[in-house]
């Protein structure tokens, strides 16, 4: 059997590993403690929070189709939110999510899916790949202390393109597609009240030079009781403060959030904050995934497409229809 090594547990990398499993020894490196990647849910003492990823639609048949059982299974739920869009402090939109185009989030957090996924898998958590050695059908893996991982027929990124253009080798059919990509970061603020807040709303689309977004994380299904709330920074005012210290950040955001909700939301008894380096890539066409059948050698992820949920799903699919005949 072909022994392929898929690096990053994120949706595009675990849907890669799936559906290459039954024909091939697959192993699947990452380097954080747990699955599901940017689909990412923190929790601390008493709060837990979705600081990625917010909610994810199905356009297509075959994720809707993939969905299916996870649904069935309550690992991923509809979350029919009051949503609005807000711009200096007024509602400018109004609407309900329904099942005429619904949307979802894991249950009990964003990360339930990977992790459903991940532990029918062979995957090595807390385990960063540094370097890629050797050559094709024997891609020699190692981490940051030179310990070797594994040796490979196959290797699939799934990875940040900024991170994969580092790693793979300069060989890599498409490392020039795979530089050329850019995904703006984005901040994370995340905010537990004591008593609940009067918003009439769930979820809002916030037009501000700052932020972007701002959800009631504890009003989606399935979640632990409290209040809590995220916030996210607009990816322009992200990138251009990437290097800001956190307080700095944190007082930035906090000012635009308290105009959007008309509350003094530095009153939370929590308050935290997540950096996303690399966050939303916007649209690309061409190959959903990027193989390099002669160096045996694949690239893959949400970047892709672009930076949805189900343009991670569509990569990990894409790339295993590939590879399957080339095993
Ligand atoms: C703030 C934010 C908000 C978002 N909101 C939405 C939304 O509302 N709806 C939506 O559809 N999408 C949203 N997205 C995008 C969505 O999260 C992504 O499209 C999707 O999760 C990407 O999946 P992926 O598998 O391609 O990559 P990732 O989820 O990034 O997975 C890559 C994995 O690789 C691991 N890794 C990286 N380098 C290495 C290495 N060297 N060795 C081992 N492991 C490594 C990482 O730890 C990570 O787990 C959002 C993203 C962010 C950051």
């Amino acid at each position: 059997m072909s022994r392929v090594a898929v690096i990053g547990a994120g949706l595009a990398g675990l849907v890669v590993a799936q559906g290459l499993v039954d024909r091939a020894q697959v192993r699947v490196f990452e380097k954080s403690r747990g699955y599901s990647g940017r689909m990412a849910t923190r929790r601390r003492a008493d709060y837990q929070f979705d600081h990625g990823a917010q909610f994810f639609t199905a356009k297509s048949g075959s994720f809707r189709e993939f969905l299916e059982p996870w649904l069935a299974a309550g690992v991923v739920a509809r979350w029919d939110a009051r949503f609005v869009e807000i711009e200096d402090g007024c509602i400018t939109s109004r609407r309900t999510w329904d099942d005429e185009y619904p949307h979802y989030t894991g249950v009990p957090g964003m990360n339930a899916l990977g992790r459903a996924l991940g532990e029918t898998l062979d995957v090595a958590l807390e385990t960063r790949v540094a370097s890629i050695l050797g050559e094709p059908g024997d891609w020699l893996l190692q981490d940051e202390n030179g310990t070797e991982l594994g040796r490979f027929d196959w290797v699939v990124s799934a990875i940040p393109a900024a991170q994969a253009a580092a790693l793979l080798p300069r060989e890599f059919e498409h490392h020039a597609q795979v530089s050329a990509r850019d995904m703006p970061g984005c901040y994370s603020l995340m905010l537990a009240f004591d008593q609940a807040l009067d918003l009439a709303w769930d979820a809002a689309l916030v037009k501000d030079p700052v932020i972007s977004w701002i959800s009631v994380d504890s009003s989606k299904p399935g979640r632990p009781g409290g209040y809590r709330l995220l916030v996210h920074a607009s990816n322009r005012w992200a990138e251009a403060n990437m290097e800001l210290a956190d307080d700095a950040v944190i007082a930035a955001l906090i000012e635009p959030t308290a105009k959007t909700t008309g509350v003094d939301v530095g009153v939370a008894a929590h308050v935290g904050l997540h950096r996303w380096r690399y966050a939303n890539p916007g649209p690309r066409t061409g190959e959903p995934a990027l193989v390099d059948a002669p160096n045996r050698l694949a690239a893959i992820g949400d970047w892709c497409i672009r930076g949805r949920i189900e343009a991670a799903f569509h990569s990990g699919r894409g790339a295993a229809e590939r590879i399957l005949p080339l095993l």
